[in-house]
C-alpha cells in the first residue's frame, strides 16, 4: 500500500467542479486584485470564527509581520513565543528588527509554558505570541491573565490552527491579533499562498488594511510604512469554496485522529500520543507522536509506503539565524527532546479506515 501524506489531489478532484467554476469567475471578470471574492471570503471567515474582522492577506508570514506591524512592534521590543515551531512565528519578529524571546514548551500539548513566561518578562517585553502547534491553542486563559497584568499584546500564531477552539471560542477569536495561513498544506489552505489577520478592534483591523495596500489611506496617499500584503482574488475564490466544506472536515480530521489514538493506544510503552488538553479542540494539522528511535521507524515505515515528516527536527533556539541572540544547548530541555522524537503520520480528512490500520500496524 502506498499512502497519500495530505491527499492534496484527491481534495480537489472532491470539489474539482465548484472550484474550476469558481476560478473561471474570477478569470472572466479578470478582478485578479482585490476582487468581489475576497471581501466575500472576509465575510465568511468572519461568520465562521465570530471575530468582528477578518483580513485576507499574501500569507502567514505576512498574516504575522502585519500584526506586528498594527501593533507598533519597535526595533529592541521583545516579544515572548516558543522555540518548537515553524521558522516564521520568530523569524517575523526578527525581521522587524525585535528580539524573540524563547520559552520552554509543555510537555504535554507541546505549546510554550505559561508558568515560564513571567520571568522572561522585563521592560522591553511588548507581546506574547504563542503558537496553537499542530492545530491546538495554547492556554490562552493563562496566557491572557499574564498579559493583562503586565499590560502586553497578545498575537496568536494560529498558522495550524483554522477552526479549532478554546472553551468553545475559535482561536481567531482570542488574544488581540490572530494569524493564520492558507498554505496548501495547512488544514484549510489554498492553491498557492495566503494568509489571514483576525482582530476584534476597529482601529487594528483599519490599520491593517491599510499596512496590507502600502500604508494607503488613499490611493496614493501613504499614512504608514506598509506592504504589498494583499491575496489574489483567485485564491479567495478557491477558499470560499473550500470553507463551504470545512467543519465537514474538521470532523473527519478528528475521527482520522480519534482511531490513531485507538488503534495506538496499546503501543504506548514506545510511543508517546498526542494530547489535546480539556477545554480545546484540535483541528489536527497534524498527528504527531513521539518515538525514540525516530530514524529507524521512518526508514522502515518509508518501505512500507508510509509517508512521515518531521514538525520540527530544530527548535528555534538552536538555528544558525539566531545565534546571535546567545542560546545555548540545554537551556529548553523539552523543546530539544521533543524535536529529537516527534514524527507526524499521514493526516487528511480523506484517509480511508484500512489505511489507518495499515499504517497503525507498520508503526
Ligand atoms: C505555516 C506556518 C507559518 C507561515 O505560514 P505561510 O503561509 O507558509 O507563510 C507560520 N507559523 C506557523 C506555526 C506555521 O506552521
Amino acid at each position: 500500500m502506498q499512502i497519500d501524506f495530505a491527499k492534496l489531489q484527491y481534495q480537489y478532484q472532491l470539489y474539482k467542479t465548484e472550484i474550476d467554476e469558481a476560478m473561471h469567475q474570477v478569470l472572466d471578470k479578470s478582478n485578479y486584485i482585490m476582487g468581489n471574492e475576497v471581501q466575500e471570503l472576509e465575510t465568511n471567515l468572519q461568520n465562521f470564527t465570530k471575530a468582528k474582522h477578518a483580513i485576507t492577506c499574501s500569507s502567514g508570514t505576512d498574516a504575522l509581520l502585519l500584526a506586528m506591524m498594527a501593533l507598533d512592534i519597535q526595533p529592541d521590543d521583545e516579544i515572548i513565543t516558543t522555540p518548537f515551531t515553524f521558522i516564521a512565528t520568530a523569524e517575523t519578529i526578527a525581521f522587524l528588527k525585535a528580539k524573540p524571546v524563547f520559552v520552554d514548551i509543555d510537555e504535554k500539548t507541546y505549546n510554550i509554558d505559561p508558568s515560564k513566561i513571567e520571568e522572561k518578562i522585563t521592560k522591553k517585553t511588548k507581546a506574547i505570541m504563542p503558537v496553537s502547534l499542530y492545530g491546538q491553542p495554547a492556554d490562552m486563559d493563562a496566557i491572557q491573565a499574564i498579559a493583562d497584568n503586565h499590560n502586553l499584546k497578545v498575537i496568536i500564531d494560529g498558522a495550524q490552527s483554522f477552526g479549532s477552539t478554546f472553551k468553545g471560542k475559535r482561536d481567531s477569536n482570542l488574544g488581540d491579533i490572530s494569524a493564520t495561513s492558507f498554505f496548501p498544506a495547512k488544514p484549510l489552505g489554498c492553491f498557492g499562498d495566503g494568509g489571514a489577520v483576525f482582530t476584534n478592534s476597529d482601529v487594528l483591523a483599519e490599520k491593517i488594511k491599510m499596512l496590507r495596500v502600502h500604508g494607503q489611506n488613499k490611493r496614493y496617499h501613504h499614512k504608514y510604512i506598509g506592504m504589498g500584503g494583499r491575496m489574489d482574488t483567485l485564491q479567495c475564490a478557491i477558499v470560499n469554496v473550500k470553507l463551504k466544506y470545512y467543519k465537514k472536515d474538521l470532523a473527519l480530521r478528528q475521527e482520522v485522529a480519534s482511531k490513531y489514538s485507538e488503534q495506538l493506544a496499546d503501543s504506548s510503552e514506545q510511543l508517546v500520543l498526542p494530547y489535546v488538553d480539556t477545554g480545546c479542540t484540535s483541528v489536527w494539522a497534524q498527528y504527531s507522536v513521539r518515538v525514540k528511535n525516530r530514524d529507524d521507524v521512518q526508514a522502515k515505515l518509508k518501505d512500507a509506503g508510509v509517508p512521515t515528516a518531521v514538525h520540527y527536527p530544530m527548535p528555534l533556539h538552536l538555528q544558525e539565524c539566531f545565534a546571535y541572540l546567545g542560546y545555548k544547548k540545554g537551556e529548553f530541555p523539552i523543546a530539544e527532546q521533543v524535536s529529537n522524537e516527534i514524527m507526524s503520520l499521514p493526516m487528511n480528512p480523506y484517509l480511508k479506515d484500512e489505511e489507518i490500520v495499515y499504517i497503525c500496524e507498520k508503526l
